[in-house]
């Protein structure tokens, strides 16, 4: 099968160099194994979380950070960008590029964020609530929500809660299992009548509460359900992350893959890419488990495999790996200067990723492949999670990189 690009990785960075690429006309091929981060996503992106305005404290980051390679005045572009195909996908979201908002977290703190889906309340500030009394709600038998931390976190920011379990006779053949009564099932059943029951209830135990908090449980498949729970509810509703799975989180994914397979690009689920022919410094073909006697053929190919957690990266006993095609990773070599004994010290693996010259391309021996990109959290140089750049790098050097295919 020819391609104009062939994508390995169909998390947030694979699909939006993939949107990005089949709105401009190519042939677009997006190969992923199955879940990415999305699936265990806050439902907030990060640009970069430790400066009020993200755009300045780039700056301040490594030399091998991807941001750095990109320069500033790219980043912003590509973020504002992010924020419009995320619009032309059915996504909405709240935030700006040249502040962060902030967002109140299910473990009771304030947080910065760039963009935020539409199911939270986005914050001015990070010490000072919209609220003077709310009501924590929750569903009976849902573990994976806890309210004592969320009104403790109240309490500390000075606005009162109560706390109300909602009993809904339909999720009764969930509650018999704790492994069924989880985000994703609950929001399959919370639609329709059940929405309304949920409405009814929501209504009867408000009180004077001025908001209502409650697990971010509501439209998996669009966020059509979430808005109408909260029309029919008396008070704004704030929804909160969940343990994983995350119904927001998971929603982006399935609305970014529907329109990228609406743009016209074949999205093949659950398959992996195994191996890669290359002829003269280019990669020719791509092979897959699923397919084992297609070759997936193409000008240009993007890998956005991810980071260990997707299994991008592979630690073996003595190595760090990129399992498919070997490409040279950023890693140290010792295994006992991979991780730092204090937990909470800076881990030195979670920036290791692949090397790539400036144009994101990784190497095989120091050689760049000449049509071979590399997007998002498998890139080296970067700490998503103690920077708060993790949703940031994914889309901008998506976005880059698919200019950079089209020759922009
Ligand atoms: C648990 C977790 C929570 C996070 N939460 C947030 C958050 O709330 N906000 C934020 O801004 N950032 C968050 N991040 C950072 C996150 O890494 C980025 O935001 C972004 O989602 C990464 O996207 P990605 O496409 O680079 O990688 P991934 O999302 O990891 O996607 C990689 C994809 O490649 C596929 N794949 C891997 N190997 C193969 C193969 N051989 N063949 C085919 N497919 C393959 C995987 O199955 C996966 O679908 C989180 C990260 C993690 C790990």
């Amino acid at each position: 099968m020819r391609y104009d690009t062939v994508i390995i990785g169909g998390g947030l960075s694979g699909l939006m160099s993939g949107i990005a690429l089949a709105r401009a006309g190519q042939q677009v091929a997006i190969i992923s194994a199955g879940q990415s981060a999305l699936h265990f996503s806050s439902g907030s992106f990060e640009l970069y979380g430790g400066a009020e305005h993200p755009l300045e404290g780039i700056a301040t980051l490594p030399a091998e950070h991807p941001y750095q390679k990109l320069g500033v005045e790219r980043v912003a572009h590509y973020a504002e960008q992010t924020q419009e195909l995320l619009r032309e996908a059915g996504i909405q979201t709240t935030g700006s590029t040249a502040r962060n908002h902030y967002r109140f977290t299910p473990i009771g703190m304030v947080k910065p964020a760039w963009l935020s889906l539409a199911d939270y309340t986005p914050l001015e500030s990070a010490d000072a609530l919209p609220w003077r009394r709310v009501l924590v709600a929750n569903l009976e038998g849902y573990l994976d929500f806890f309210p004592s931390f969320v009104s403790a976190g109240l309490a500390r920011l000075g606005v009162e809660s109560s706390v109300a379990t909602i009993s809904l006779p339909q999720l009764e053949h969930l509650r018999k299992s704790t492994t069924e009564m989880r985000a994703t099932n609950i929001a399959r059943i919370l639609e329709g009548d059940v929405l309304r029951a949920l409405a009814e209830a929501l209504n009867e135990r408000v009180g004077d509460a001025e908001a209502i908090l409650m697990p971010a449980v509501v439209g998996l498949k669009s966020d059509k359900a979430m808005f109408e729970l909260r029309e029919q509810v008396s008070v704004p509703i704030c929804f909160l992350p969940t343990m994983p799975a995350s119904v927001p989180g998971v929603r982006t994914q399935l609305t970014l893959s529907s329109y990228f397979q609406q743009l016209g690009g074949a999205y093949l689920i659950g398959d992996n890419v195994v191996r890669g022919n290359f002829e003269d410094g280019r990669l020719v073909s791509v092979r897959s488990n699923n397919h084992e006697d297609v070759e997936f053929r193409a000008d240009n190919f993007i890998i956005a495999t991810g980071s260990f957690f997707s299994h991008g990266l592979v630690a073996e006993t003595n190595r760090i790996v990129e399992p498919i095609f070997g490409l040279d990773v950023e890693a140290d070599e010792q295994r006992t200067q991979w991780y730092a004994k204090d937990l909470y010290a800076r881990q030195p693996y979670m920036s290791y990723g692949l090397r790539s010259d400036d144009r994101f391309r990784p190497m095989i021996e120091g050689r760049p492949i000449e049509n071979l990109y590399a997007v998002g959290s498998i890139l080296a140089g970067q700490r998503a999670i103690e920077e708060g750049t993790g949703g940031g790098v994914a889309t901008t050097t998506a976005l880059y990189v698919a200019d950079l295919i089209l020759n922009r």
